[in-house]
C-alpha cells in the first residue's frame, strides 16, 4: 500500500481533474482509450489478436464468462486461472484475506448471476481505487478525522485496511452475527458509514430501537439495488437528509452520487457504452480505461439503468442517472392480450409494491410464465390483498394478463444479495 499513490489519486479526482463539459469529458476518454489499447496490444495475448483485425469499437462483447473463459491469455500479470482460483477459495472460506498472488491480490465474486467470477487487481489498482473512493465519499471541507464503516459481502485485500490519524476503515463482515456488529459499529461511531441496504435496513431497525445511536455524516448503500421503500426508511432512521449510493462491483467502480445525492457515472475513468431499452433505460458496457491487471474492455454488465434526462444541478459534466433499477435478468415477462411477453422492470414491479402495506419485507419471483411467488414477512388476509391488488392493477395499467400469485413466507438470507424482484424463469436469464 503506497500512501502517496493513494493522496495522488485523492488530488486527481477531488481537485485537478474537474470535468466541467462534455467535450472535456470525451477528450480525457479518448485520451486514455487510445493509451489502453496500445497496452492492452503490447501485454495481452488475448486483446492483441483480437485487436489485429478490429478497431476497439468493434471488439466483441465481453462477459463474467469469456473472462474466465479467457483468463490466463486475457490479464497482463501472468496470472494462471487454476492458482489464483486456489488461493481465492481459500481466502473466501478462511475469511482471512491475506494470502496474494505475487505482488496482486486476487478475489472472487458471486455477483448475481451464478456465475463465479475471479479478479486480479494490482497493488497500484488498489491504491488507485482507495484514493478513488475517499475522494468520491469524503464530504466537502471536511477531509480530517473520518472514521469510515464498511459492511463488505465478499473482501478481499482489496478493500485492505487503511489506518492513518486523517483517515481510519473498519471492515464489518456481512456473514457476522448481526446483533454484534451493530454493537462493534456503535462502539466506533462511523462518521461514514457503507453498507448494502439489506445491512443499512438492519441497523435502521437498531438506531429505530435505540440500539444504535450515532448519526454518521453520510450514509452509503453499495452492492444491492437500492429501493426507494428502503431508501426513505433508512434515512429517517439513520437521520441523513439523503442516502448516498456507489455502484461498484467487480468490473469496477462505476458510479457514485454527488452532493445533491444524484447518481453520476465514473466518466473520467470508465467508457460507457449505452444498449437501449426504451427511451431512458439502457444497459452499459463498460470499459475501464485504467485497469490493467485485468482488462475489463467492453463489458456487458446486464444491469438496468435510467439515465436523467436533465444535467445535474452540482455543475459535473459527468452522466447523471435516475436509478439504479436492477439486473436485466430480472425484467419480469407478464403476458400481453395478444399473448407475447411484455416486459416489466423491477423497479416498476417495486414502485408498484410501495403502495401495498401489511408487511416489511418482500421478495418477488418470476416462477412461470404468468405465475408469480411472492414472499412476505407478514403472510395474513390483509398483505395478500393489498399485494394481489397492486398487482392485478398493474397488470390492468399494463393490458396484460393478471399472473397468478402465491404467497408463500420471507426468509432472509444474508449469504446472497437482496434481490427484491427476481426472475426465475424464460429466456434471457443471467
Ligand atoms: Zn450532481
Amino acid at each position: 500500500m503506497s500512501t502517496l499513490r493513494i493522496l495522488r489519486e485523492f488530488a486527481a479526482v477531488r481537485w485537478f481533474r474537474p470535468l466541467r463539459s462534455r467535450r472535456a469529458v470525451a477528450r480525457r476518454q479518448r485520451r486514455l482509450l487510445r493509451r489502453h489499447v496500445r497496452f492492452l496490444r503490447r501485454r495481452s495475448p488475448y486483446f492483441r489478436e483480437l485487436l489485429a483485425d478490429a478497431e476497439f469499437d468493434r471488439l466483441p462483447l465481453m462477459d463474467k464468462r469469456i473472462m474466465m473463459a479467457q483468463f490466463d491469455r486475457m490479464n497482463t500479470v501472468g496470472a494462471n486461472k487454476e492458482q489464483a482460483l486456489e488461493l481465492a477459495i481459500a481466502n473466501e472460506r478462511s475469511r482471512d484475506f491475506d494470502a496474494d498472488l505475487g505482488a496482486n491480490s486476487v478475489g472472487l465474486s458471486s455477483g448475481t448471476s451464478g456465475h463465479r467470477g475471479l479478479f486480479v487487481v494490482s497493488p497500484a489498482e488498489r491504491d488507485a481505487w482507495v484514493g478513488t473512493v475517499l475522494a468520491r465519499t469524503l464530504p466537502r471541507g471536511d477531509l480530517l478525522g473520518h472514521r469510515i464503516a464498511l459492511f463488505l459481502r465478499a473482501d478481499n485485500s482489496l478493500y485492505e485496511s487503511v489506518g492513518s490519524r486523517a483517515v481510519s476503515f473498519r471492515y464489518f463482515d456481512v456473514y457476522a452475527d448481526m446483533s454484534e456488529n451493530v454493537a462493534r459499529l456503535q462502539e466506533y461511531r462511523p462518521t461514514i458509514l457503507v453498507a448494502p441496504p439489506s445491512v443499512l435496513r438492519v441497523i435502521a431497525k437498531a438506531a429505530e430501537t435505540g440500539d444504535f445511536d450515532v448519526v454518521p455524516k453520510k450514509v452509503y448503500a453499495v452492492a444491492e439495488v437500492l429501493e426507494l421503500a428502503d431508501a426513505d426508511r433508512i434515512r429517517a432512521a439513520l437521520g441523513q437528509p439523503l442516502l448516498h449510493q456507489l455502484y461498484q462491483c467487480t468490473e469496477g467502480f462505476l458510479a457514485h452520487t454527488c452532493e445533491r445525492g444524484v447518481i453520476h457515472l465514473n466518466e473520467d475513468s470508465v467508457l460507457f457504452e449505452r444498449e437501449a431499452l426504451d427511451a431512458e433505460r439502457f444497459v452499459p458496457i463498460v470499459t475501464d480505461l485504467r485497469r490493467r491487471a485485468q482488462p475489463i474492455v467492453r463489458y456487458r454488465l446486464g444491469d438496468v439503468l435510467r439515465a436523467k434526462s436533465e444535467p445535474c444541478a452540482c455543475g459535473s459534466a459527468l452522466a447523471a442517472i435516475d436509478r439504479i433499477e436492477g439486473r436485466e435478468g430480472d425484467t419480469l415477462l407478464f403476458r400481453g392480450s395478444d399473448g407475447r411477453p411484455v416486459p416489466v422492470f423491477a423497479d416498476v414491479v417495486a414502485r408498484a409494491l410501495l403502495f401495498a402495506d401489511g408487511f416489511d419485507e418482500y421478495r418477488v419471483v418470476q416462477t412461470a410464465a404468468s405465475r408469480l411467488e411472492i414472499a412476505l414477512d407478514v403472510v395474513d388476509d390483509r398483505s395478500r390483498r393489498s399485494v394481489g391488488a397492486e398487482v392485478a392493477g398493474l397488470a390492468d395499467r399494463l393490458g396484460c394478463e393478471r399472473p397468478e400469485v402465491v404467497f408463500v413466507p420471507y426468509t432472509h438470507d444474508a449469504s446472497v444479495k437482496l434481490r427484491r424482484v427476481v426472475r426465475d424463469w424464460g429466456e434471457g436469464r443471467p
